[in-house]
């Protein structure tokens, strides 16, 4: 393992991101004594604060955002007194000068969180070079997005890559944090019985759904200029879709997961405009109710005429020998019924069914890994139900349920970032995206964006509250598929 940091700079630190989730993170890590003893916290960003200011903004959001139970105020003193802080523009070279102080020898025990809006990260990363802080030995964090398209995306990690290596840069997904996604690749590779059916001769069809029923959440202006598109299935939904239908790697490391992942996401057949329409659905909310409350339509939100996408689905191949002719299906919209993200892995049916002659029909079996509202795993299965059977044999669905609430209730529910954090603080890349993964994501984006263009597609109003347009439907239902809800 690489050695732990002993500095964590946080840019963006008076930030949603960093109020929300990180700095909550850290403080589960420390509670739970993971955190190197010396470990300081220096965040950063142009509001005019000093040590005890952040602290005190560090105090409410532990407080607003931990489990009341979990909050333990001599844990907070101990956590509060790593705080730092450093008020800087980033667009103010100079400003670097007074961080540069703070963190002293950066070449010994640095690693730098860019949780900023990223047209910020090549000025960020330029000042930290004029400073002296880009040390060989500096780790770098990003937060997505990483670019609106490959070319930006392109400028984004060469600016990175001018001061930091690939393998001090960590691109963040904060999905790859998740239990149930780490569980995934447990499943996959430390069972014996999923592998040998993990392929186009067993499996009829995979769906990724990421639902949400917020709106905007007051961030109209990066939604508006990204779309459902880029902001969920260029980066969360592709990952999932790689994790689900990469080889075996050799070894759990870096290395080996995400050469396997990258060559899935280079065999994904492009959309271009001759399949667009039948291959693609866009939508967007109109006004409607979510849980019986009226909410406004996309439009009613921003403000003016839009033509983002709140909803898109798209129905993507794999094109190589374990996924020839699997459809994967990928649906992800906002102003959903529910908050709803799961992987729905369909078998085929049995080749036969020995119960035909008695009355009773299998259904093929099924896999749910939920991933929100709650971390599950589901494998559905047929069973008989109990009885003499003197009217036929009567079979039922059943589900073969690995909650993780339930399995392993010993253990915390962590917040995904935690286990992002503590990787970065120890230098281990394995649940972090590289440059060429998210690469080759664009450029299947960007050909999908393309051909609706050239294609003059626009997307289709959907009331609040409804699964998106019946285009959506149809999507799946042509090739006698129906949509897991
Ligand atoms: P945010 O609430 O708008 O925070 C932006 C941060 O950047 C603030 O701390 C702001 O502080 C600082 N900042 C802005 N201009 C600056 C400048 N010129 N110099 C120095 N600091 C500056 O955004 P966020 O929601 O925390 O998101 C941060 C990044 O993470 C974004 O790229 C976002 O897309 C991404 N992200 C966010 C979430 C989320 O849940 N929030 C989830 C996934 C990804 P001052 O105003 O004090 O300068």
């Amino acid at each position: 393992m690489a050695d732990r940091i002993s500095t964590l700079v946080m840019f963006g630190a008076t930030g949603d991101l960093a109020r929300r989730m990180l700095l909550p993170s850290l403080y589960g890590l420390d509670s739970d004594g993971l955190l190197p003893d010396n470990l300081r916290i220096i965040g950063t960003a142009r509001t005019e604060l000093d040590d005890a200011g952040f602290r005190e903004r560090g105090t409410s959001a532990l407080q607003e955002h931990l489990p009341e139970d979990f909050y333990a105020a001599g844990i907070a003193e101990r956590f509060l007194s790593r705080l730092h802080y450093v008020p800087l523009d980033i667009t103010q070279p100079a400003g670097f000068e007074g961080l540069a102080k703070a963190i002293g020898d950066p070449c010994h025990g640095v690693a730098i969180f860019l949780s900023t809006a990223p047209s910020l990260f090549k000025p960020t990363i330029d000042g930290l070079a004029a400073a002296g802080l880009a040390c060989p030995t500096v780790r770098m964090a990003l937060e997505k997005p990483l670019g609106t398209d490959l070319e930006s995306s392109r400028e984004i990690n060469d600016a990175v890559a001018a001061h930091f290596p690939e393998d001090r840069t960590f691109r963040i997904d904060h999905y790859l944090g998740k239990e149930t996604v780490q569980n995934l690749i447990a499943l996959r590779f430390a069972n014996l019985m999923f592998e040998p059916l993990w392929n186009s001769t067993h499996i009829d069809h995979v769906q990724i759904t990421v639902a949400e029923t917020v709106g905007l959440e007051g961030r109209g202006d990066y939604y508006d200029g990204a779309g459902a598109l880029r902001d969920m299935v260029q980066n969360h939904m592709l990952q999932l879709l790689a994790l689900v239908a990469m080889e075996p790697p050799s070894d759990f490391n870096a290395t080996a997961v995400r050469d396997e992942k990258v060559k899935v996401l280079r065999a994904l057949r492009p959309i271009g405009a001759a399949d667009a329409e039948l291959a693609t659905v866009t939508g967007q909310y109109a006004r409607g109710a979510i849980d019986g409350e009226p909410v406004p339509g996309y439009d009613e939100e921003i403000g003016r005429d839009s033509a983002t996408e709140t909803f898109v689905a798209l129905k993507a191949h794999i094109d190589n020998w374990r996924w020839k002719g699997v459809p994967f299906y990928l649906r992800t919209g906002k102003r959903m019924p529910m908050r709803d993200t799961e992987i729905f892995i369909q078998f085929k049916d049995v080749p036969y069914s020995i119960f035909a002659s008695r009355g009773a029909t299998t259904r093929p079996n099924k896999l749910v890994i939920g991933l929100q509202p709650e971390e599950t795993i589901s494998l559905h299965l047929m069973a008989k139900a109990p009885g003499l059977d003197r009217q036929g044999v009567r079979l039922r669905e059943i589900p073969l349920d690995i909650g993780l609430a339930n399995a392993f209730s010993e253990y915390r529910r962590r917040i995904a970032y935690e286990r992002l954090l503590l990787d970065l603080i120890e230098g281990d890349p394995t649940l972090f995206v590289r440059r060429d993964e998210v690469e080759a994501q664009w450029a299947w984006i960007d050909r999908i964006r393309a051909a609706w263009a050239e294609k003059g597609m626009s997307p289709k109003p959907y009331p609040a509250g409804t699964w998106g347009p019946s285009a959506a439907i149809a999507l799946t239902e042509r090739d006698g598929i129906s949509w897991n809800e």
